[in-house]
């Protein structure tokens, strides 16, 4: 009966466990053969898979002596190869239905901007090269007429953000001195960007004027001063007073201000070109009102309702805007080619003001019909519903799509989502799969369902994203 004592199973000791890790040279030749990686990369991923093994057996981990065997070792450092060499910059599934989502990468641009992007990227330009005489040109003359002429606005400047547009011109215009504002315009914007902070680093000096609620004009007439540097009016973006309230419109304060010969600017937050009304959104001023009734100088972003790349434009009077420039600090917060070439195919789609709703992916999505939305969820449920069938309830419901980038926040636009309602796992759980997959899909959890806004999934992604759902709930391949 020798096969008695075979059949005994003793787990093997500490000491047996560590033994059984291969060497580094050994582990090595193993994979040697599997990868084309930089031996550098493959090297990495030995080390540390060996690594993390010791420890685990050191910390009396359950580990057994199958998880050391050459198969699964290989197998081990294939996954973690993989996930090594795979971008840490990933592409997303968006079915949040927040359209200008700022953690999922803002503005998604058009096709003729990307097609710039390229470009300039990989061939020489005339980024700081005047053409026409042979000399050292402004990379801002690339796009400051076109800015002009949409807007109506004498001269214009781009930095890196919204943020640093503010920051340089408070810095330019008013260190020192004393910016007036209203109480009730004193905002925090997402990414810890406040007002008052804004203004302290600056070097302007904040004088609040008004109740939280209502300002009037004569609150600001009331403490203006010798010391007074401008007239500051900021859109309260991602917040709204409703009831008992009241702002002093922008044309009364460009009068005031005319009558001490001192600045208005506006902090405008989203900037948008076109009248989104028509699309049942609150009517907000675009650009070009806030230009004509006076402003001497507003600020607004280059990726949230405009639909372009991350920037901040500064428009105005060309006696304010020249002084921006000349700034030292502007020397510091200039945009790079990208952002240059992304900017000025954006700005000569606004142009054809008639195709803007098609031709700028931000507004094509904002403008979309609920049943535009809904022929799309349908397809996505009819590539589904038999998959899953089993494993999950699959409806599609009427929902509420937000705009996001702090622009209208008490308006949904109307929409519909794909609702999954899984039987086995829980919503959260659901959610969690479906984050880590390799295309990630970020939707959203109302109610214990979740939800996937059909609004910000592009056509082109329906089936992958039908792809990604089956995956998630198929054990065989998770
Ligand atoms: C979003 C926003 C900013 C910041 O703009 P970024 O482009 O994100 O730097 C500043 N002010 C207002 C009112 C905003 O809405």
């Amino acid at each position: 009966m020798p096969e008695k004592k075979n059949k005994t199973v003793v787990a093997p000791s500490r000491q047996e466990l560590l033994r059984l890790i291969p060497k580094v040279d050994e582990f090595l030749d193993w994979v040697a053969d599997s990868t084309q990686a930089p031996r550098l990369v493959v090297k990495g991923v030995v080390r540390s898979i060996l690594e993390e093994r010791r420890q685990a057996i050191l910390g009396g981990e359950p580990v057994a002596a199958a998880e050391l065997s050459r198969e699964a070792m290989v197998a081990l450092f294939a996954e973690r190869l993989a996930r090594k060499l795979a971008p840490n910059f990933r592409t997303v599934i968006n079915g949040t239905g927040v359209v200008v989502h700022t953690n999922l990468g803002r503005s998604l641009l058009p096709e003729a901007a990307m097609a710039m992007l390229l470009q300039v990227g990989a061939r020489y330009s005339n980024l700081e090269f005047d053409l026409e005489t042979g000399k050292r040109g402004s990379r801002y003359s690339l796009v400051e007429e076109l800015l002009c002429e949409l807007t109506g606005a004498e001269a214009a400047l781009v930095v890196n953000n919204n943020a640093a547009a503010v920051m340089l011109v408070l810095e330019t215009l008013a260190a020192g001195r004393e910016v007036v504002v209203s109480r009730g315009q004193l905002v925090e914007i997402g990414g810890s960007f406040r007002i008052p902070d804004v203004m302290a680093k600056s070097g302007a000096t904040l004088v609040e004027v008004g109740a939280t609620n209502r300002t009037h004009l004569r609150d600001y007439r009331a403490v203006i001063n010798e010391n007074t540097a401008m007239l500051l009016k900021v859109h309260t973006s991602n917040f709204k007073m409703i009831g008992f309230t009241s702002e002093v419109p922008l044309g009364e304060l460009v009068a005031l201000a005319g009558e001490f010969g001192l600045p208005v600017m506006e902090d405008l937050g989203s900037g948008c070109f076109v009248d989104l009304s028509r699309f049942g959104l609150a009517k907000e001023p675009t650009v070009q009102e806030v230009v004509a009734a006076g402003v001497d100088v507003v600020t607004f972003s280059g990726d949230k309702l405009l639909g372009g790349p991350q920037a901040g434009v500064i428009l105005g009077k060309r006696s304010y805007i020249e002084k921006i420039k000349k700034n030292p600090m502007n020397r510091a917060l200039r945009i790079d080619k990208f952002t240059l070439a992304g900017l000025e195919a954006i700005l000569r789609l606004y142009f054809d003001e008639e195709n803007v709703f098609a031709t700028i992916p931000t507004l094509a999505m904002l403008s979309q019909a609920r049943e535009v939305v809904d022929r799309r969820a349908k397809r996505l449920l009819r590539l589904i519903r038999q998959p899953l069938a089993g494993h999950c309830r699959v409806t599609v419901a009427d929902v509420e799509s937000r705009v996001g980038g702090g622009a209208l926040p008490e308006q949904g636009l109307p929409s519909r989502a794909v609702v999954l309602e899984p039987l086995a796992v829980s919503v959260g759980q659901l959610e969690g799969v479906l984050r880590s997959a390799p295309l990630p899909v970020i939707g959203r959890i109302e109610a214990e369902r979740y939800l996937l806004d059909m609004r910000t999934v592009a056509d082109g992604e329906v089936a992958a994203l039908a792809r990604c759902l089956c995956d998630a709930f198929d054990g065989r391949k998770r």
